[in-house]
């Protein structure tokens, strides 16, 4: 196997490993990283790893990414990951006992619909399938270097526990993670604020979502209180993060087929564009997929560009509050990988192209080659409404009594538009429905069901701090809890 070496979309800088870049979030010339090639998994490779667990099927994916960790050391973080204690959540009536397992809804327009059930970690989100994978990365790295780091977070509920539940108890490690004062659903508030652990300082900001990001923005552009604390960030660019979503595409296609070839297509419920780039990423390493449907909520920035070719920022205040709040973005931040690759990785043309995003607020590829590759690279996409995602969750309660959460439910809507006869559908779930109460009891008339290790969540003590909308308060602060 040739090294993977990885650098910059935007061309800048030399050559880096996996190691180098496991705790960076942006390269340095503002690009995101990629590997320079995508290994690749023949027929034959992926037929003999039809019977793995997850986590040995998680280890061969991996090694090939992160070839700089001997792979003996790479196999335990695997396994001390993927266990069932860490991602044994599963939904109420769910005894599958597996990772991440994969549920046939039935038959649709003459193909098989399945739902790819990724919410079993300890927030009940698809996320941890990753973050989990990158606490015990950092931690390992951390230790190899001879380093600690400090995380400092924004969060509106979901990343922010799931890097919290990632990151407690591990050594070298220390989480401040700011969210809106009041702001967050009982249900993610209780979640969060539970965790007891030396590390994990949760601080609830007083002001909107919006002021947490730009405290944490104006903290980390202080280059010289950056280094003297060592702070780094966990957000959905960091590329380890996309690598750890890439498995369960291979896992998914493995369970769902029976012999070399079969393609399968895949919905997405989208936001920043990470868990269907990790798709994207699965196929170009030689997974036969043949549709990956990105499927977005009423901020349709990526349905607008799959459609037209142009792709157009929102600004944060036309960004519209919805029912699926993790698919509300502006900007989708990891779509800059795959437009690198639709220009064919050529990092002077990327750059102009986000040069010219952040100064006219748009990209156009309509009528370029490089539009012409999104069909070559199998995407479509669709846009689904509150009243899709009630009506969707409705119509799967009743076809198949099984309640889906509401970002899931835009995957499903979107998935259903373009189902072809004989490939089958797999759509990917990316939340219980117990994270989000109000809707399913809109769409169903009752609340939904919690996992057992979930009951009595909001009674539990809380551990957290209320403080100011000040930069300065928190740097303080930072500068105090990690002294010593
Ligand atoms: C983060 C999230 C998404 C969006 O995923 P991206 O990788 O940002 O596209 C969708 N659904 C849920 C429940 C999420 O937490």
């Amino acid at each position: 196997m040739d090294a993977v070496h990885y650098t910059s979309t935007r061309g800048g800088g030399t050559p880096r490993t996996f190691s180098e870049i496991l705790l960076e979030g942006l390269a340095p010339d503002g690009g995101l990283y990629l590997p320079d090639h995508y290994p690749q998994v023949s027929a034959d490779e992926l037929e003999s790893w039809r019977f793995l667990s997850y986590a040995d099927l998680a280890t061969e994916v991996l090694a090939r990414f992160c070839d700089d960790i001997p792979l003996d050391d790479l196999r335990d973080i695997v396994h001390a990951t993927y266990t069932p204690e860490v991602f044994g959540n599963a939904r109420a009536g769910d005894d599958s006992a597996e990772i991440a397992p994969l549920h046939l809804l039935g038959e649709e327009n003459g193909t098989q619909l399945f739902l790819l059930a990724l919410s079993n970690g300890p927030t009940l989100a698809f996320k941890d399938l990753a973050m989990q994978l990158l606490g015990n990365l950092f931690e390992y790295q951390l230790a190899r270097v001879g380093r600690e780091l400090t995380i400092l977070g924004a969060t509106s509920g979901d990343t922010g526990s799931a890097a919290e539940y990632a990151m407690r108890g591990k050594h070298g490690i220390r989480v401040f993670m700011l969210s809106p004062h009041g702001r967050m659903s009982p249900f993610q508030v209780a979640q969060m604020f539970s965790l007891n652990d030396p590390n994990i300082v949760n601080l609830a900001v007083e002001g909107v979502f919006d002021d947490c990001q730009n405290i944490v923005k104006r903290v980390t552009e202080d280059a010289a209180f950056k280094v003297d604390h060592s702070i780094g960030v966990v957000n959905s660019i960091n590329w380890a993060r996309i690598v750890g979503q890439v498995i369960y595409y291979f896992h998914a296609w493995l369970r769902a087929t029976d012999g070399p070839g079969q393609a399968v297509s895949f919905t997405v419920p989208s936001g920043n564009f990470g868990n269907v780039c990790a798709g994207h990423v699965a196929r170009m390493m030689g997974l036969p997929i043949d549709t990956l449907v990105v499927a977005t909520n009423e901020n349709n920035v990526l349905d607008e560009f799959f459609t037209t070719g142009v792709y157009r920022m929102r600004p944060p205040a036309d960004t519209f509050h919805t029912s699926s709040p993790s698919m509300d973005i502006s900007r989708a931040s990891n779509f800059e990988r795959f437009v690198f690759d639709l220009v064919e990785r050529d990092p002077v043309q990327l750059a102009d192209l986000y040069r010219a995003l952040d100064t006219d607020g748009y990209i156009d590829l309509s009528g370029t080659d490089a539009f012409a590759r999104v069909a070559e690279f199998g995407f479509v996409s669709g846009t689904s409404t509150h009243a899709d995602r009630v009506a969707t969750i409705r119509s799967i309660d009743a076809r198949y009594g099984i309640t889906v959460d509401p970002h899931t439910a835009d995957g499903l809507k979107v998935a259903r538009e373009h189902l072809t006869p004989g490939i089958p559908m797999i759509a990917l779930e990316t939340a219980q429905p117990a994270k989000f109460g109000a809707i399913i009891d809109e769409a169903l008339g009752h609340p939904p069901e919690r996992p057992h290790s979930f009951e009595g969540l909001e009674a539990r003590e809380q551990h957290f701090e209320v403080v100011p909308n000040d930069v300065d308060t928190i740097k303080r602060l930072i500068v105090e809890r990690t002294a010593g």
